[in-house]
Protein backbone atom coordinates (compact mmCIF):
# COMPACT_ATOMS: atom_id res chain seq x y z
CA UNK A 1 0.00 0.00 0.00
CA UNK A 2 1.45 3.66 -0.91
CA UNK A 3 0.88 6.56 -1.27
CA UNK A 4 2.17 9.77 -3.23
CA UNK A 5 2.13 13.16 -1.65
CA UNK A 6 4.01 15.80 -3.76
CA UNK A 7 7.36 14.40 -4.47
CA UNK A 8 7.30 11.73 -1.62
CA UNK A 9 5.94 8.12 -1.44
CA UNK A 10 5.02 6.65 2.10
CA UNK A 11 4.57 3.20 1.70
CA UNK A 12 3.53 0.14 3.94
CA UNK A 13 5.24 -3.25 4.06
CA UNK A 14 5.53 -5.95 6.28
CA UNK A 15 8.30 -7.90 7.23
CA UNK A 16 11.80 -7.07 8.93
CA UNK A 17 13.33 -3.85 9.02
CA UNK A 18 16.80 -5.22 9.31
CA UNK A 19 16.67 -6.38 5.67
CA UNK A 20 15.58 -2.80 4.61
CA UNK A 21 17.87 -1.42 1.92
CA UNK A 22 17.47 2.29 2.45
CA UNK A 23 19.49 5.13 3.63
CA UNK A 24 18.59 5.41 6.94
CA UNK A 25 16.46 2.65 8.83
CA UNK A 26 14.79 3.62 12.48
CA UNK A 27 15.40 1.82 15.65
CA UNK A 28 12.79 1.68 18.39
CA UNK A 29 15.70 2.24 21.26
CA UNK A 30 15.48 3.00 25.01
CA UNK A 31 16.29 6.33 26.30
CA UNK A 32 19.80 4.94 27.93
CA UNK A 33 20.45 3.26 23.85
CA UNK A 34 21.61 0.46 25.53
CA UNK A 35 19.98 -2.14 23.08
CA UNK A 36 17.17 -4.32 24.15
CA UNK A 37 14.55 -7.51 23.11
CA UNK A 38 12.68 -6.40 19.86
CA UNK A 39 13.62 -4.30 16.83
CA UNK A 40 16.40 -3.36 19.07
CA UNK A 41 17.95 -6.51 19.48
CA UNK A 42 17.52 -7.39 15.99
CA UNK A 43 19.27 -4.21 14.41
CA UNK A 44 22.07 -4.51 17.06
CA UNK A 45 22.49 -8.49 16.05
CA UNK A 46 22.18 -8.03 12.42
CA UNK A 47 24.33 -4.59 12.32
CA UNK A 48 27.49 -5.41 14.67
CA UNK A 49 29.22 -4.08 17.83
CA UNK A 50 30.17 -0.74 15.67
CA UNK A 51 26.73 0.53 16.27
CA UNK A 52 26.29 0.85 19.98
CA UNK A 53 30.47 1.53 20.32
CA UNK A 54 29.23 4.82 18.44
CA UNK A 55 26.17 5.59 20.10
CA UNK A 56 28.17 4.82 23.66
CA UNK A 57 30.74 7.11 22.47
CA UNK A 58 28.61 10.13 21.31
CA UNK A 59 25.62 9.89 23.52
CA UNK A 60 26.75 8.98 26.39
CA UNK A 61 24.04 10.38 27.94
CA UNK A 62 21.63 8.53 26.09
CA UNK A 63 18.50 10.14 24.45
CA UNK A 64 15.48 11.98 25.70
CA UNK A 65 12.42 10.29 25.28
CA UNK A 66 10.47 11.77 22.23
CA UNK A 67 13.69 12.00 20.63
CA UNK A 68 16.07 10.43 18.19
CA UNK A 69 19.64 10.24 17.74
CA UNK A 70 21.79 9.18 14.30
CA UNK A 71 24.78 6.91 14.07
CA UNK A 72 26.48 4.61 11.27
CA UNK A 73 24.60 1.39 10.13
CA UNK A 74 27.88 -1.58 10.73
CA UNK A 75 26.98 -4.52 8.21
CA UNK A 76 23.52 -3.63 7.87
CA UNK A 77 22.65 -2.62 4.42
CA UNK A 78 21.27 1.15 5.35
CA UNK A 79 24.02 3.59 5.74
CA UNK A 80 22.54 5.19 9.03
CA UNK A 81 20.86 3.83 11.83
CA UNK A 82 18.46 6.35 13.60
CA UNK A 83 17.49 5.49 17.18
CA UNK A 84 14.21 6.87 18.43
CA UNK A 85 12.99 6.60 21.54
CA UNK A 86 9.41 6.80 21.80
CA UNK A 87 7.11 6.80 25.16
CA UNK A 88 6.19 3.83 27.09
CA UNK A 89 2.53 3.42 27.27
CA UNK A 90 1.11 4.73 30.58
CA UNK A 91 -2.86 4.99 30.02
CA UNK A 92 -2.63 7.70 27.43
CA UNK A 93 -2.82 10.90 29.66
CA UNK A 94 0.93 10.86 30.20
CA UNK A 95 1.69 13.27 26.78
CA UNK A 96 2.54 9.57 24.88
CA UNK A 97 0.93 10.80 21.85
CA UNK A 98 2.83 14.00 21.85
CA UNK A 99 5.77 11.90 22.53
CA UNK A 100 5.82 9.36 20.13
CA UNK A 101 4.79 11.95 17.45
CA UNK A 102 7.86 13.77 18.31
CA UNK A 103 10.53 10.92 17.96
CA UNK A 104 9.01 10.36 14.75
CA UNK A 105 9.37 13.85 13.25
CA UNK A 106 12.89 14.23 15.11
CA UNK A 107 13.83 11.12 12.94
CA UNK A 108 12.46 12.81 9.77
CA UNK A 109 14.70 15.55 10.59
CA UNK A 110 17.62 13.70 10.96
CA UNK A 111 17.20 12.37 7.78
CA UNK A 112 16.97 14.97 6.28
CA UNK A 113 19.99 16.43 7.80
CA UNK A 114 21.79 13.81 6.27
CA UNK A 115 20.49 13.80 2.96
CA UNK A 116 18.85 10.47 3.57
CA UNK A 117 16.56 10.05 0.33
CA UNK A 118 14.69 6.88 2.22
CA UNK A 119 13.81 5.87 5.43
CA UNK A 120 12.02 3.23 6.68
CA UNK A 121 10.60 2.87 10.40
CA UNK A 122 9.39 0.27 13.09
CA UNK A 123 6.10 0.63 14.71
CA UNK A 124 7.80 2.40 17.68
CA UNK A 125 6.32 2.02 20.78
CA UNK A 126 3.91 -0.91 19.89
CA UNK A 127 6.20 -3.97 21.33
CA UNK A 128 7.38 -4.11 24.93
CA UNK A 129 6.17 -0.14 25.65
CA UNK A 130 2.50 -1.37 25.11
CA UNK A 131 1.36 1.57 22.81
CA UNK A 132 -2.23 0.78 21.24
CA UNK A 133 -1.22 -0.21 17.68
CA UNK A 134 -4.11 1.49 16.46
CA UNK A 135 -3.17 5.13 17.78
CA UNK A 136 0.27 4.03 17.18
CA UNK A 137 -0.30 4.03 13.47
CA UNK A 138 -2.69 7.00 13.18
CA UNK A 139 0.08 9.30 14.61
CA UNK A 140 3.28 7.74 12.58
CA UNK A 141 1.40 8.17 9.17
CA UNK A 142 -0.16 11.65 10.45
CA UNK A 143 3.08 12.50 11.65
CA UNK A 144 5.10 11.50 8.36
CA UNK A 145 2.33 12.81 6.50
CA UNK A 146 2.62 16.55 7.98
CA UNK A 147 6.15 16.18 7.62
CA UNK A 148 6.61 15.67 3.92
CA UNK A 149 3.90 18.17 3.51
CA UNK A 150 5.88 20.89 5.02
CA UNK A 151 9.30 19.82 3.93
CA UNK A 152 8.72 18.11 0.65
CA UNK A 153 11.24 15.34 2.14
CA UNK A 154 12.35 12.66 2.29
CA UNK A 155 11.20 10.88 -1.11
CA UNK A 156 10.53 7.57 0.26
CA UNK A 157 8.81 6.78 4.15
CA UNK A 158 8.33 3.14 4.58
CA UNK A 159 6.49 1.62 7.49
CA UNK A 160 7.94 -1.73 7.84
CA UNK A 161 5.63 -3.65 10.07
CA UNK A 162 6.63 -6.87 11.24
CA UNK A 163 2.60 -8.44 12.19
CA UNK A 164 0.04 -9.00 10.48
CA UNK A 165 -1.97 -7.03 13.34
CA UNK A 166 0.29 -4.14 13.04
CA UNK A 167 0.26 -4.03 8.97
CA UNK A 168 -3.65 -3.87 9.29
CA UNK A 169 -3.53 -1.44 11.54
CA UNK A 170 -1.57 0.93 9.71
CA UNK A 171 -3.39 0.15 6.53
CA UNK A 172 -6.55 1.10 7.74
CA UNK A 173 -5.13 4.63 9.06
CA UNK A 174 -3.84 4.91 5.78
CA UNK A 175 -7.03 4.82 4.24
CA UNK A 176 -8.75 6.89 7.05
CA UNK A 177 -6.10 10.18 6.94
CA UNK A 178 -6.00 12.65 4.01
P1 LIG B 1 9.25 -0.69 21.78
O1 LIG B 1 10.07 -0.90 23.03
O2 LIG B 1 9.40 0.70 21.21
O3 LIG B 1 7.82 -1.09 21.99
P2 LIG B 1 9.82 -3.17 20.31
O4 LIG B 1 11.05 -3.49 19.57
O5 LIG B 1 9.46 -4.00 21.48
O6 LIG B 1 9.93 -1.60 20.68
O7 LIG B 1 8.59 -3.20 19.29
C1 LIG B 1 8.31 -2.21 18.31
C2 LIG B 1 7.62 -2.86 17.14
O8 LIG B 1 8.61 -3.45 16.29
C3 LIG B 1 6.65 -3.97 17.50
O9 LIG B 1 5.45 -3.78 16.73
C4 LIG B 1 7.39 -5.25 17.07
O10 LIG B 1 6.49 -6.26 16.65
C5 LIG B 1 8.18 -4.72 15.89
N1 LIG B 1 9.38 -5.52 15.50
C6 LIG B 1 10.09 -6.41 16.23
N2 LIG B 1 11.13 -6.88 15.48
C7 LIG B 1 11.06 -6.27 14.26
C8 LIG B 1 11.82 -6.32 13.06
N3 LIG B 1 12.89 -7.11 12.94
N4 LIG B 1 11.42 -5.55 12.01
C9 LIG B 1 10.35 -4.71 12.10
N5 LIG B 1 9.61 -4.61 13.22
C10 LIG B 1 9.94 -5.38 14.28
Amino acid sequence: MRRQIGQSIIELHQGDITLESVDAIVNAANSHLLGGGGVDGAIHRRGGPSIMAETDEKHPEGCPTGSAVISTAGDLQAKHVIHAVGPRWQGGNRGEAELLAGAYRRSLELAVEYDCRSISFPAISTGVYGYPMDSAAWIALATALDFVRKHGRPELIRFVLFSDGAFEAFSAAMEQLT
